[in-house]
């Protein structure tokens, strides 16, 4: 009874007008609110723009990073508070691309956990791993270590509302979509140890994406098993036409 969750992930892309041809596209589009819920995340200049332009379409608005502290000498940094002001949802934090790049630890990550939601944001928090660990079996091993120190001192009813994404380094803007199957047993691994950090209560209701070259083709598919609640989609959700075709199953 877990509700879907389908965010895209506009990354570095767009600029404002292109913001606003989108939303114009999905207009009325977007399905039910009962059925699924439907996020973007787009790039912090135009998260204002989308609250204030998506009108009465159910989509919810993601940061795609956010800073640790809410105001000071922090020079480039967006706050969780100023999310949370201006009616932003959600943030993604421990994007692969953010460890790989720009060196964010488990540690930084789990303080924009916290951060977040002491100002009544809600995490998206990442986790997966390097071909060369999926090819050494060792993804059950790294990503729980990801979600251990990810979730460190949150409470049970702050994990039970968030979601968490399994995204595989390899599969991400590859067209290498992870199998189904492969997809469904790392995020039950994921649902695994929520289960032992919080109880079956708590790991019965995080939501947990899968992420990595999800097309509007595999999307059934992967929606269809157990451990898989939503996608967190990058590639196929710049195009407003592609972004609705991974909802025509709700
Ligand atoms: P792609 O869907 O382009 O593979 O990107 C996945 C991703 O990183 C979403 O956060």
């Amino acid at each position: 009874s877990r509700k879907p969750i389908i965010a895209g992930n506009w990354k570095l892309n767009k600029n404002l007008k292109e913001t606003l041809a989108f939303l114009a596209e999905i207009d009325g589009k977007l399905p039910s609110e009962d059925k699924v819920e439907v996020a973007i995340a787009a790039p912090a200049m135009y998260l204002i723009p989308l609250v204030h332009h998506r009108g009465n379409n159910p989509l919810k608005v993601s940061a795609e990073n956010v800073y640790f502290e809410n105001s000071g000498a922090f020079t480039g940094e967006t706050s969780p508070k100023a999310l949370a002001d201006e009616g932003i949802e959600y943030s993604i934090i421990g994007h692969s691309e953010r460890r790989e790049y720009f060196h964010e630890t488990d540690e930084d990550i789990n303080k924009k956990a916290h951060a977040l939601f002491a100002a009544g944001v809600t995490p998206i928090l990442c986790c997966g791993e390097t071909l060369e660990t999926f090819e050494a079996g060792k993804t059950a091993e790294w990503v729980s270590g990801q979600i251990e120190a990810g979730l460190k001192g949150l409470t049970a009813e702050q994990v039970s509302s968030m979601v968490i994404a399994y995204e595989p380094i390899w599969a991400i803007g590859t067209g290498k979509t992870a199998t189904a199957e492969i997809a469904d047993e790392t995020c039950g691994v994921v649902r695994s140890v929520v289960e032992k950090l919080y109880g079956k209560n708590v790991s019965e209701a995080v939501r947990i994406q899968y992420g990595g070259s999800v097309k509007p083709e595999t999307v059934e598919e992967l929606m269809s098993k157990e451990n898989i609640d939503g996608a967190l989609v990058g590639g196929a959700s710049l195009q407003a036409a592609s972004f609705l075709g991974l909802l025509d199953i709700y």
